[in-house]
């Protein structure tokens, strides 16, 4: 089985390095939004655009509008606009996607590499085409394979270069002798409940660093845009989002991967995400528990891991039944624990993940 992954490494630029990475960055957003531009133009003129039309145009102005792209990787501007090409084909054939927009300085600052424009040299260093020297790494690359892409990125003041792979992947391997079947409930109080009992908090480990975000953002509004200060306290902010980020990120590998590690069949409730985030005040957790992030991080590491797994209906009432007996119970948020008839005294999130275990294990037609 071909498998594509992704390793995220953390450079150490000198000066001269990062300012040349700076520059990178610049270059593939005025890429970006030179190509917007002409994509706009060319569409208000009634052609009909594409990623290579606009390519050829902007390759042909680009000697005269932007002679400094030639000082870095002609990737910068060519991948941004085959991510240009990819927005509008988002834009016109996924819904409720939006129309592409002007990059801006500082948000999300990245470029992409094509394989012929770096390389890594021994462990220890990264070479980039037009940059002198290579960049020192944090890490050497995790996986062997055929090296496709590689997306540098900065994320407050450090800066990643994350490695996109294809290698040969044998999951065979991870053939579990006892099948072992496991529900998930992802919540809101915690941000997963295990049908044995295991409970995975999710939100604690940042609650304090969400009471510094809000500290910074005060800040942040009472310095004068633009000056030292506000800069300063721009980065520190910029920072905490990322140690937020990173703290989210890091839970939710280890959760994935004692779920991947420990059962061959793993069965969740297909939450619709976007759905739940209109409601406002479960919005909040939802989106710092991560509940997309978790869902497509379970599924790649299933493929990877051979491990069945089942998503329940969405309308599957996994909360109201009795996973002893089937009884419903009328069963508000507020209500922690469910005391049925039959003598079941349980919590309401580990009898939820019984009863998706049981789905689970139905749907592969195993008896419970
Ligand atoms: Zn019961």
């Amino acid at each position: 089985m071909k498998v594509i992954l992704s390793h995220k490494i953390e450079l150490k630029p000198n000066n001269e390095q990062e300012t040349f990475l700076k520059q990178s960055c610049g270059v593939s957003r005025f890429g970006y939004n030179l190509a917007l531009d002409v994509w706009n133009k060319e569409y208000d003129a009634g052609n009909k655009p594409s990623a290579f039309s606009v390519k050829k145009l902007v390759n042909a102005m680009k000697k005269e509008v932007a002679p400094w792209s030639y000082n870095v990787s002609k990737c910068c501007i060519e991948e941004s606009i085959i991510d240009l090409g990819r927005a509008f084909n988002n834009f016109f054939k996924v819904s409720n996607t939006r129309h592409p927009t002007f990059k801006k300085k500082g948000i999300k600052d990245s470029f992409r590499l094509n394989n012929e424009s770096f390389k890594f040299v021994g462990d220890s260093h990264l070479q980039i085409a037009k940059l002198k020297s290579p960049i020192r790494i944090c890490e050497s690359l995790r996986f062997k394979g055929k090296i496709l892409s590689c997306t540098i990125s900065r994320q407050a003041d450090k800066w990643f270069a994350s490695v996109n792979l294809e290698l040969d992947w044998n999951s065979e391997q991870y053939q579990q002798q006892e099948p072992s079947c496991v529900g998930v409930d992802l919540g809101v109080k915690s941000l997963a409940v295990l049908s044995d009992g295991a409970v995975f908090e999710g939100l604690k480990p940042h609650k304090a660093a969400l009471k510094k975000l809000r500290k910074l953002n005060k800040d942040l509004a009472r310095k004068v845009k633009g000056s030292h200060n506000w800069h300063k306290c721009k980065l520190r902010l910029a920072k905490c989002h990322a140690r937020i980020a990173n703290i989210r990120k890091d839970y939710l590998h280890k959760l994935t991967t004692h779920l991947v590690k420990n059962f061959s069949i793993i069965c969740i409730e297909d939450l619709n995400v976007k759905g739940m985030s209109k409601n406002h005040c479960l919005a909040r957790s939802i989106l710092d528990g991560g509940f997309g992030m978790f869902k497509s991080l379970l599924e790649y590491k299933c493929k990877l891991y051979n491990v069945i797994l089942i998503k329940a209906d969405r309308f599957f009432p996994s909360t109201k039944n009795c996973s002893s007996c089937s009884e419903v119970h009328d069963m508000p948020l507020s209500k922690r624990e469910m005391n049925c008839k039959c003598g079941l005294k349980i919590d309401r999130d580990v009898n939820a993940a019984i009863n998706l275990k049981n789905y689970g294990l139905k749907a592969v037609g195993s008896p419970a």
